[in-house]
Parts: structure tokens; sequence; C-alpha cells
């Protein structure tokens, strides 16, 4: 039987940045991963002969440039696209707003529908900015323990207390007042513009089974925004895909020493003495190690893999009282040429095609969000669903046949149950639903599908290991946040099992192709292993 230092259980992009990170510090890593392919939620797959898409995530959170510079990616061909559009949001009629990454560009937009709106943005897009910085070192700190705080721990709070000082009255007052707020009411506070109330309400409802009314949104658009310092998410696509990322990231791993297994998956986790000391995989061979490491879910790590009698029934309650209940579906299309979108294309062609660049958003009124919403709440998909949209073929070709495009559609709300019938003979029909909806605002999209890929919340956990379909591994609310991810009391990436840990967006600082779970799994572990605590 081989030993290992470390046994990384899922090579999602999590689990292979911890994997990188361990092995550099000389510590023997195996990873094993289910399905075929590493990458988890961070996958480029073929679509339909010729046409790759990234199947679930299409940009990144964006990815955490300090870990792609420790581990050199840049060398494995690790390349992010940033284009100048962060979001093209439409209204119902064919209007369109473009936010760019450029502020001047925005107001300038902005002032086409509000002059109101366009002087409130200039500010608005600086307190996040402000506020941003100052939550930005929260998503490297692993969270304080809260019944024994170190003296490290205690150094880094004070740091970051200092720096919220630092904010000012107006952004610390924001700050203190936002995070309990729905984010509907949030965005109502800065503009009077239907279309981009819903825009920058988006990124507070994005994977979670909430509407823009539900209280305490606005703290998952300021925890996205620290992410970046914008109300906006992203575009910081990845040259190849998502699965570029993880190529690079298995690549750099396997360089570093760590041996990845794919289509291997475990079964379960053994203690021997309160100890984790094995795996057993679902063909029964087992493999030993110091250390295991869970990119998996809490929920499929504490519920599936582990022995309930190995668990404090006080903990394993709190285990299933995790929220993760998806509310996301993906619908990818391979097309024979570029959809024209109502109000976009005009006359210049050129500049339809670079509004397209970045993400497209779906969802013109916050009451059109919060009725998406309605739907999931009583089990079923959303008539017309919020979609957030990218065409990663305008700026990397290659994924596509020449003239051709990829289509990749985020669409929420699809609730993980349904409350008739089934994912599995409601899929087409949902499917239907999407395009359908899209095709008001690009008419002419249903004579360029030439295949189309639907995953379904079922999918997400059947195929890629998402327990109860939920994107970003459990709910990212203010009772599953930093000290709570995943639960009171055990958010510093060690189990209550000595030797078991977790490194995946069930913990800190949560969901998103940002590899920070990872880095600081890893960041903990290797700690321990120092201090001879395993
Ligand atoms: C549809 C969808 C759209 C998204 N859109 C975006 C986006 O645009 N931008 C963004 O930043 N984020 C997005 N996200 C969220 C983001 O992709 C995830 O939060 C992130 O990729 C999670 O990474 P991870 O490594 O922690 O876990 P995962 O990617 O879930 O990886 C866990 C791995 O563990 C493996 N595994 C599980 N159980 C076992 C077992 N028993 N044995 C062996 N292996 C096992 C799984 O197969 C998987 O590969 C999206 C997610 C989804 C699903």
């Amino acid at each position: 039987m081989t030993s290992y230092d470390i046994i990384i259980i899922g090579g999602g992009h999590n689990g292979l940045v911890a994997a990188c990170y361990l092995a550099k510090a000389g510590l023997k890593t195996l990873v094993l991963e289910r399905r075929g392919i590493v990458g988890g939620a961070a996958v480029t797959e073929e679509i339909h002969p010729g046409f790759r898409c990234s199947t679930l995530a299409h940009s990144t959170a964006p990815f955490f440039s300090q870990i792609a510079k420790d581990l050199d990616l840049a060398r494995h061909g690790f390349e992010i696209i940033t284009p100048a559009v962060r979001v093209l949001a439409f209204a119902r009629e064919g209007r369109s707003i473009c936010i760019y990454n450029e502020t001047s560009r925005t107001i300038a937009e902005i002032e086409k529908v509000s002059a109101k709106d366009a002087k409130s943005y200039l500010e608005f897009e600086r307190s996040f900015s402000r506020i941003g910085k100052v939550l930005a070192p929260l998503l490297a700190m692993t969270p304080p323990s809260i019944e024994k705080p170190a003296v490290g721990e205690l150094w880094n709070l004070g740091k970051l207390g200092r720096s919220f000082r630092g904010l000012g009255k107006k952004d610390a007052y924001r700050l203190l007042r936002w995070g309990p707020m729905a984010v509907a009411d949030l965005v109502a506070e800065w503009f009077e513009t239907e279309l981009l109330r819903a825009t920058f309400a988006a990124r507070g409802i994005f994977g979670a089974f909430a509407g823009p009314w539900s209280a305490g949104t606005s703290t998952g658009l300021l925890c996205q925004a620290a992410m970046d310092g914008h109300a906006v998410s992203p575009s910081a696509f990845v040259r190849g895909g998502m699965g570029a990322l993880s190529d690079a990231l298995s690549k750099t791993a396997l360089k570093a020493g760590v041996e990845l297994r794919t289509g291997i998956e475990v079964d379960r986790i053994e203690a021997t003495g309160e100890k984790a000391s094995k795996v057993i995989l679902t063909t029964g061979e087992e493999i030993s190690a110091r250390a295991i490491v869970s990119n998996a879910d809490p929920r499929t790590t504490f519920l599936k893999l582990v022995d309930p009698v190995d668990l404090d029934p006080n903990f394993l309650m709190k285990i299933r009282n995790f929220r993760a209940i998806g509310v996301s579906a993906k619908i990818n299309l391979a097309l024979s040429g570029l959809p024209s979108f109502t109000g976009v294309d005009g006359s210049d062609g050129n500049e339809a095609s670079s509004k397209l660049l970045g993400r497209i958003h779906i969802g013109p009124e916050i009451d059109y969000l919060e009725r998406a919403f309605d739907a999931a709440k009583y089990g079923d998909y959303s008539p017309a669903p919020y979609m957030d949209i990218t065409i990663p073929s305008l700026a990397d070709p290659a994924v596509a046949p020449t003239g051709a495009h990829v289509m990749s559609v985020y669409v929420q709300y699809a609730p993980y149950t349904l409350k008739n019938g089934h994912w599995n003979s409601r899929r087409e029909e949902f499917a239907d639903t999407v395009v359908n909806t899209l095709s008001d605002y690009a008419p002419n999209l249903k004579e360029l599908i030439v295949a189309r890929q639907v995953v379904t919340p079922l999918d997400l956990e059947e195929t890629y290991g998402l327990s109860g379909g939920h994107i970003h591994h459990g709910e990212q609310s203010l009772d599953q946040f930093f000290t709570f991810r995943p639960i009171l009391g055990w958010a510093q990436y060690r189990t209550p099992i000595k030797g078991l840990y977790l490194c995946g967006a069930g913990t800190h600082p949560g969901g998103g192709v940002t590899g920070r779970p990872g880095a600081n799994a890893a960041r903990e572990i290797i700690k321990d292993f120092k201090a001879s605590r395993i």
C-alpha cells in the first residue's frame, strides 16, 4: 500500500491550487478526481464537434493574481482576457447600457439614460473601490478562531480595524449599514434607472437561493466586490476557456511532483484513533496518508464520505443544516454565426461585436429578478429567467470553427428540487424557455443554433459532484460567511477529525474561480506539518 503525506479528494481548481502549494512545500501529494478530467466547475469541454465551451463557470471571479504569480501559471499557458466591457445590460424594449472598466466611458453611457444616475455612478464606483480595498485582505486571511484567537489572528484583525478606520466616516458607515440590507434597497439609494439597479444588484444574487429583495443580499455584493473593488462582476475570461486554467494548474502540480489520478472516486474517508488515516476508493483500493484534504463540498465530505460515528452529533446536525440548495443551470450553445441583439447591431458592425465581448446581462428590472426568484421559491424554474451570458469565441476565436460562435448562458433560477416532474423529463422544455426568452433580445438566435448542451442542477450534482447542485458548495449568506463558513468553530480549514481538512468553495472566502480557498487551506496544512501537529 503506497503512502503519501497528503491525499486531496477532488481535482477542482481549489484542490489543484492546494496541491501545488503543498508539493512545493515538499509534501508528497496525491490528487484523486472522480471525473475523467480535472477542474471541477472550471473546465472546458467540447459541446459539439469543433465547439469548445467553459461548461460551467465562464469568467474568473477574478483568479488571484498573486496565486498565478506564485505558481508561474503563465509558463503553462494561462492567459486572462479582459475586454474593455464588463457587462452589456439589456432593457426589454431593446435599449441597452454598457458598463466598461473605464469609468468615463461608463458615465458617458449612463448619461444617455439619466444625468442623475451618471452623476451618482462616480461616487458609487469609488465607494465600492475604497470599501473593496478594505475588505480584500479578509479574503486571503484564515478566519480567526472565535474562542481562542491566536496572537497572529488578533494582529490581522487589528490591521483590518485600522484600515476600516482609514475608510473615513462616510464609507465606514456605508459598509456597516449595507451588509444586512436587501441589495434592491442598496441600489435604489443610488440609481433611478431600473436597468442599472438590476444590473448592479445581480452580483449580490449570483448563485444564491435569494432574490434582490431578500435581506442580506448586499453582503453577497460586498464580498464579491472585495475580489476586485467593483459592483459589477468582471469579464475576466481564460484563453481556451476555464479548462485552460485547470490545465495550467495540473501541469504546475505535476512539475512540483504531485501525482494526479483521474476517473477515481473516493468512497470513504477512514479515521483510526480519531485521526484521518486513509481513503477507500469505490474500487475497494485503500490509500493512506498523513493528512486528507477534501475539495468536495462540506455536505459531501461529512454526510457521504465520513462515517457518522466519527463525528460529534452536534457537528453533524450543523452540517445537515448547512444550506446548499442550488438555483442555477447552464445552457451552452454552438452557433453558426453571431446573433444580432436588438439595438446593438446598429450601423457599425464592429461596435456591435465589441460591446458583446464582455458579459451580457438579461434581467431588466429588480421586479423581473424577484419574480424569477419567486418561481424557484415555489419549486419551479423561472418562466423569464435572469441570465448571465458570454460569447467567448469573440475574443478567443479558436474555441469555435471559423465564423461560428459559442454562447455560454448561465441561468438563474432553476431550483434543484422541482415541485412537478423531474429535471430529466423537463430538461428540454426548460431549455426552450431559456432560448425563447433570449430570442426576445436576439431575434435571430434560434436559426443559428447548431447544437445545445443543457446542464440542470441535478446534472451539477450527479456529473460534477456539487451537493444540491449549489455552484458555491453552499449559500454565501451572512450565516455561512467568514468565521461561519462552513460552520462556526470550523472555519480554519481544519475539521473535528484530526488530519482531515477542507479546501474547496465551502470554506472561506467561498465560491468563484479565485483559487483562494485552496491557497488558504494549504497555508494552514503546511503550518500543521511544520509544527508536527500531524
Ligand atoms: C453553472 C456554474 C456557473 C458558474 N459560474 C461562475 C462564474 O462565471 N465565475 C466564477 O467565478 N464562478 C462561477 N461558478 C462557481 C465556481 O465555478 C465554483 O465556485 C468553483 O469552481 C469551485 O471550485 P472548487 O475547486 O472549490 O470545487 P469544484 O470545482 O466543485 O471541485 C470539486 C472536485 O471534487 C471532485 N469530487 C467530489 N467528490 C469526489 C470524490 N468522492 N472522489 C473524487 N473526487 C471528488 C469533483 O468531481 C470536483 O472535480 C460557477 C459554478 C457553476 C456550477
